[in-house]
């Protein structure tokens, strides 16, 4: 071969380019997740605190809810966003659990670290993490609690531990009672004998101005909207509801349409043509027997005028995903096309107008009528919408209560529990993978170690008392965060998911993993700046939408 290949390395990279490798683009990885790890694990827990996050428009969002922070933050490195990630995967899959997930995986690094350091290849750290991960699945398995599906009492326990921490906490009874009616008004039997819980046919509406404590469930859909002309009926026993998703407008083409004509009498023959075809979507409107049309998109005036002659109600510019939800509120088939609409499209819905609050009511009364609406009310949009975040974790994991039928004690009772069982597990697995699997088993406990650091509890002390209470057998043992005692956290009401568990330690474990593998960092630009204007800190460095927000932290 060529005399330059043998004796220089090839350059394939182009003059900008940094490389980062092995040890130095580990510690980098490892660094930079682990401040994100840190980021959120403060609000952990009944007494964590919140985040106040500022976009670059001014726009404030505060929030106790790991994945919404991670969401916000304008994070810019590329391992950091690998931990947002597992943040996202919990959100998606079990709704609740994400800031435990991301402080599972800072430990889990953190701990990797260490062993990096005693020059424990990754491989072997990522086998064992595997391992473990696989063995803490089964144990959530074994120690899961049976439940009646509806029990609930239980189920009520399950919601208000999902909300705790999220503006909940003064009506937390009535909001717990009011998820789990919603969770079960949306409870079907399976043919095969399995329940399902559709969370697609319950939709929450948030309305500010009232207190959290006056939140109700609705049947049908909620409808914030007025209607198109003040002479139209507003309420209905049973309306023909019609819903369309093409403009009752002109085209725009048509509209537009530059005339140029001399003679007055074509320009007064093009007007009434248009008129005429906005008379004609009226009357077929009409012939369709219908009371109501809810409307996508834009009604023109003309058509205002007309429907509220013929006494129909009529709603435009209704969202998207409202014009969806009503169609299985009121068994309706969305029309695309007036031309083609037959009167059996229509659903059936006795439609109420509240004044006041300037909604529509639309409560399906047809056989194939699906659907109820979690008003959720609150004094200012800041609290709905914390408050919302809370409900929706609490539903996804009353509706996983109910279709699994197992719940598991909360206040880090399984996390100490699945620990101290991979302790004895890992004394069977040979070589250095031993010592990953213990490593896991010590990340695990970040979980009840943060609750009692966020409650301004001493931390060792509640692991040791944890520990004892959990080697004697006492598995449903966790941490009162109220009171700093230990003790069965099921008796006390603080009861999560196995599935939320399983799910954020399995991320947490993948996450981790992922991470380790990377022994080679090649960036286009410069790596030890990216976008940070402190510099300086290592792991600080590439968090560079951090650095902007060090104040709200
Ligand atoms: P995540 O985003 O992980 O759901 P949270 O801030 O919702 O984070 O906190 C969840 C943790 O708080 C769980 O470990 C749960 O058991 C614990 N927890 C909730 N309520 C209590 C309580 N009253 N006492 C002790 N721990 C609690
Ligand atoms: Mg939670």
């Amino acid at each position: 071969m060529s005399q330059q290949m043998q004796g220089q390395p090839m350059i394939i990279l182009g003059e900008d380019a940094q490389r980062m490798k092995d040890e130095s683009a580990q510690d980098h990885n490892i660094a930079a997740a682990r401040a994100v790890a840190d980021a959120v694990r403060s609000t952990l827990g009944p007494k964590g605190m919140d985040k106040m996050l500022v976009n670059s428009l001014g726009d404030i969002v505060v929030t106790n809810d790991g994945v919404t922070i991670l969401d916000e933050m304008d994070i810019d490195n590329p391992t950091a966003e690998m931990v947002v990630e597992v943040a996202q995967t919990q959100e998606d899959e079990a709704g609740d659990g994400t800031t435990t997930a991301v402080a599972i995986t800072g430990d889990l690094l953190k701990n990797s670290e260490e062993l990096l350091e005693r020059d424990i290849h990754p491989t072997a750290i990522i086998s064992g993490f595997d391992m473990a991960a696989t063995q803490a699945r089964e144990e959530i398995d074994d120690i899961a609690i049976d439940i009646e599906k509806d029990d609930r009492e239980i189920l009520r326990r399950v919601a208000e531990t999902a909300m705790t921490g999220k503006g909940a906490e003064q009506h937390k009874d009535a909001l717990g009672a009011l998820v789990v009616d919603a969770a079960q008004a949306v409870t079907v039997e399976a043919n095969d004998g399995s329940t399902i819980v559709d969370l697609a046919y319950l939709k929450i509406e948030t309305q500010t101005g009232q207190s959290a404590g006056d939140s109700e469930l609705l049947e049908g859909a909620v409808i914030d909207k007025d209607p198109v002309h003040e002479d139209m009926p507003t309420s209905f026993e049973e309306a023909d509801t019609l819903l369309v998703d093409e403009p009752l407008e002109l085209d725009e083409t048509e509209a537009d349409t530059q005339v140029s004509v001399s003679d007055p009498d074509r320009i007064q023959e093009f007007v009434q043509q248009e008129e005429q075809e906005l008379r004609e979507m009226v009357d077929q409107i009409a012939d369709l027997g219908a009371d109501v049309v809810f409307c996508q998109k834009g009604i023109d005036d003309m058509v205002q005028h007309y429907l509220a002659k013929e006494g129909i109600l009529a709603v435009r510019r209704v969202k998207r995903s409202d014009v969806e939800f009503l169609r299985d509120v009121v068994g309706a088939k969305l029309v695309s096309d007036l031309d083609t609409a037959e009167p059996s499209d229509l659903g059936q819905a006795r439609v109420t107008r509240d004044e006041g609050e300037e909604l529509f009511y639309v409560e399906g009364t047809g056989e194939d009528s699906h659907g109820v609406t979690l008003l959720l009310r609150g004094s200012t949009e800041h609290v709905v919408d914390e408050l919302e975040r809370g409900v929706n974790d609490a539903l996804d994991v009353v509706g996983a209560a109910i279709s699994s039928g197992e719940v598991l004690p909360g206040g880090g009772a399984p996390e100490i529990e699945v620990a101290r069982r991979l302790r004895e597990f890992a004394d069977g697995v040979e070589g250095r993978e031993q010592l990953a699997v213990e490593a896991f088993a010590d990340a695990l406990e970040v979980v009840p170690r943060v609750l009692a650091e966020n409650a301004g509890i001493d931390p060792i002390d509640a692991l040791v008392d944890l520990r004892s209470a959990h080697s004697e057998g006492e598995v449903r043992a966790g941490l009162d965060v109220e009171t700093g005692d230990v003790g069965d956290t099921f008796e006390a009401g603080v009861i999560e998911t196995p599935n939320a568990k399983q799910q954020g330690i399995a991320a947490a474990s993948e996450s981790a993993t992922l991470v380790l593998k990377i022994d080679d960092v090649i960036s286009a630009g410069d790596l030890s700046t990216e976008g940070d204007d402190e510099g300086g800190a290592p792991g600080a460095g590439g968090m560079g939408g951090m650095g902007g927000m060090g104040g709200a932290m």
